[in-house]
């Protein structure tokens, strides 16, 4: 399986203090499944799942609270989101 380290996820946040947008890069850690086939091949649906994270604005230094909205399956439930800098 693949996600041993956590996987990167890219995401696009529009800045509440300009008009202007920041990319930021996530860690997004999922739970290892036991069985031999993944969670995508089962047939299983994906759920959102939502979680709040703050970011810093690099133009304004000054951090904000937002509300991502991520993607798992049941038997793949996400563990741990961290921003990285
Ligand atoms: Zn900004």
């Amino acid at each position: 399986m693949a996600n041993q380290g956590g996987e990167k996820e890219t995401i696009t946040i529009s800045c509440p203090f300009y008009s202007e947008e920041h990319t930021y890069t996530l860690k997004v850690t999922r739970s290892q499944t036991l069985g031999l086939i993944s969670a995508e091949y089962s047939g299983e649906n994906q759920r959102p799942k939502r979680v709040v994270r703050l970011f810093t604005c690099p133009t304004k230094n000054e951090t904000f609270q937002v509300t991502l909205t991520l993607w798992e399956f049941p038997s793949e439930p996400i563990n741990s989101v961290e921003v990285e800098k």
